[in-house]
């Protein structure tokens, strides 16, 4: 996470625990330190679930951390779902794009940066202090606006029809249970 993000969790846990020792250098810069080399929707969470299972003091690194993993662990991408239709990527959220390298074509994943799906997929390890080589790009590196508009169309013209396609079989089953709207 960011430099700013880890102030947003700090300030969570200062201002939803009872007793803390934020006030303290020495301690915050400990926590500070721990948090930047994490990722902060999963911390945010641990956070939230750190607060529900005891708010009177605030949670040691350890705990923290122990959180940390399991919010880590359960967030599955294929859960967040968009509340939109997204057309850019057709709600899978990612795309691809081949990239031609010394060893031959390789094909890396992109995250769609238009709905909330795409971004549960993109992770920035070079934000984090200890760097991490994992690092997913936006779409939008890699297409142009003309390009992600004719992606756009294309999905859309396709959802379209298999909107249609889904509400024909929904007809033919009601049809066969016999009930008419
Ligand atoms: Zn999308």
């Amino acid at each position: 996470m960011t430099n700013s993000e880890a102030e947003k969790i700090i300030e969570r846990l200062k201002n939803g625990c009872g007793q803390h020792r934020f006030d303290e250098s020495g301690v915050w810069k400990e926590y500070y330190r721990f948090l930047l080399k994490c990722n902060y929707t999963a911390m945010d969470e641990a956070v939230s679930e750190a607060l529900e299972q005891d708010s009177r003091f605030a949670p040691a690194i350890s705990a923290l951390s122990k959180l940390y993993r399991e919010a880590k662990n359960t967030r599955r991408t294929d859960v967040i779902k968009n509340e939109k239709y997204c057309p850019v990527c057709d709600d899978k959220g990612f795309g691809f794009v081949t990239k031609k390298e010394a060893m031959g074509n390789y094909v890396y994943v992109l995250y769609c940066p238009f709905c909330e799906k795409g971004k549960s997929f993109a992770y920035d390890g070079r934000e984090c202090k200890d760097k991490s080589l994992y690092h997913v790009e936006p779409l939008t590196k890699y297409y142009s606006e003309v390009e992600i508009k004719e992606m756009r169309q294309a999905n859309l013209e396709r959802w379209e029809k298999r909107e249609e396609r889904e509400a024909i079989a929904m007809e033919g089953v009601i049809e066969k249970i016999g009930v008419r709207i």
